[in-house]
């Protein structure tokens, strides 16, 4: 059998972009699920579009995602180089050929002498192909004019470079945005012009927003780069996931998976004929899940910059592992955590509705919450006296459980859910904690 060999040929014109970064990640997962080769090449033929750092952006962020590549402009390969601009010649000598057979011919600028190269588009032809997604699809030669091949200025468009590269580099399958599918019979006459072999075609559908409208990367209501999910603290093993979601799924209701799980299941049968929606909240859904299997280790490297970058006050590493200790299961991504830390030592106490409406239904909620007050007071604050002050309160008020528990935390948090309540209100302190204990108080008297 052929051996499988596929691409990702990002125009290094701006940084990865989601649906870029996917089209690298199922070219991956299909390469590595068929023991197959995966290889990049740089498409730079559009100079006036190419960016300085284009081709590092793309390059570094899919290794942060974790994707891995035999063949590219980086390591090398056998059918290098893996840059187009450094493949002029190579191009060259295949128009020259199409020129000299009479399939391509010179196209002279209006009064110039400097002319461009136009493949002539065969008549009365079908272009028929299987595509791995659409199925069988088809084009009539007809619809399509003689096209560039080449420019005045001597590059190669697109259409006919890819066709060149792809014959040259052994490309088995060509799986792609469905952007290109107009694409395809231009680069089929190619392969047909030389007689080579003609690649199996899988065009994968569009990525839509919440409107059901493309994704454009012009629309900064969404974050579409993944370099800006790095600087947010997401993880590349969350967002890996979540984009092997866009468009293709797993056999079965399972979401988290791993690569390696994601590359043992890969089957292009699986890839979705409608358009993917990115769903900002899945997306933030699976960080989260990937955050809870964090380390307090390393959750606590994920969210150290975002607090140094905040200028928030680090007290101590003690300080900061008690505070990770609580915070890290509402935390969904990296840089949330000064919102969360900004919620959490919040001076204004504000009282959830349905905690207000627990106190003052409570019967005994003020005369306990006075109670634990003054316990408080005497004690240095540590979680051991703050669970003590809790159940002294509850004994010398006599109540207990929820009516106990209750009035406590959300006199001190304004919640009636939370973390751990002693940990928190020690890692809070004294001061902040009695100011927003006297603020319930005072509230209660002229409510209750
Ligand atoms: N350079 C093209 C792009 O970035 C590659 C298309 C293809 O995979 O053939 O869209």
């Amino acid at each position: 059998m052929k051996k499988i060999r596929v691409r990702y040929a990002p125009s290094p014109t701006g940084l990865l972009h989601i649906g870029n970064a996917r089209t690298a990640i199922f070219n991956y997962l299909f390469a590595r699920n068929k023991g197959g080769e995966f290889i990049i090449r740089i498409e730079d033929t559009d100079i006036e579009r190419n960016v300085e750092h284009g081709e590092k952006s793309q390059l570094d962020n899919l290794s942060w995602l974790g994707v891995d590549w035999d063949e590219s402009p980086d390591k090398g390969g056998p059918y290098g180089p893996y840059r187009q601009l450094e493949r002029l010649d190579i191009y060259k000598k295949y128009a020259d050929e199409l020129v000299l057979r009479g399939l391509a011919y010179k196209d002279y600028k209006e009064g110039s002498d400097s002319y461009g190269l136009r493949f002539k588009v065969p008549k009365g032809k079908v272009y028929e192909f299987n595509d791995l997604v659409r199925g069988p699809t088809k084009f009539l030669s007809e619809d399509i004019e003689d096209w560039i091949i080449v420019k005045d200025n001597g590059i190669p468009t697109y259409n006919f470079a890819v066709v060149i590269d792809d014959h040259l580099m052994h490309i088995s399958h060509v799986l792609r945005g469905e952007e290109h599918i107009t694409n395809t019979p231009k680069q089929m006459m190619v392969y047909e012009a030389f007689g080579w072999e003609i690649p199996t075609f899988g065009h994968m559908t569009l990525i839509v927003n919440e409107e059901r409208k493309k994704l454009s990367k012009r629309d900064e209501s969404i974050v579409q780069f993944i370099s800006q999910y790095k600087d947010l603290g997401y993880l590349p093993e969350a967002l890996l996931n979540f984009i092997v979601l866009l468009g293709w799924s797993p056999p079965g209701e399972k979401e988290i998976l791993t690569k390696d799980e994601a590359i043992s299941l890969f089957d292009t049968n699986r890839l979705s004929k409608s358009p993917s929606m990115f769903d900002n909240k899945k997306l933030k859904y699976i960080n989260h899940e990937y955050v809870k299997k964090l380390s307090l280790e390393d959750f606590i490297e994920l969210i150290r910059p975002f607090l140094l970058a905040a200028k928030i006050n680090i007290e101590s590493e003690e300080w900061l592992s008690n505070f990770s200790e609580l915070l890290k299961d509402r935390c969904e991504y990296g840089a949330q955590i000064v919102e969360l830390y900004n919620e959490f030592f919040s001076k204004e106490s504000k009282l959830e509705v349905e905690a207000k409406e627990f106190l003052l239904n409570e019967e005994k909620s003020l005369e306990t919450i006075k109670e634990f007050k003054k316990l408080l007071l005497e004690t240095n604050f540590t979680s051991a006296e703050i669970t003590e002050a809790i159940n002294n309160a509850g004994k010398n008020t006599n109540v207990k459980g929820k009516s106990l528990f209750m009035p406590c935390r959300v006199a001190t948090t304004g919640a009636m859910h939370g973390p751990d309540l002693p940990k928190s209100l020690a890692l809070l302190g004294k001061e902040l904690v009695i100011e927003r204990i006297n603020n319930v108080i005072t509230m209660l008297e002229e409510e209750k």
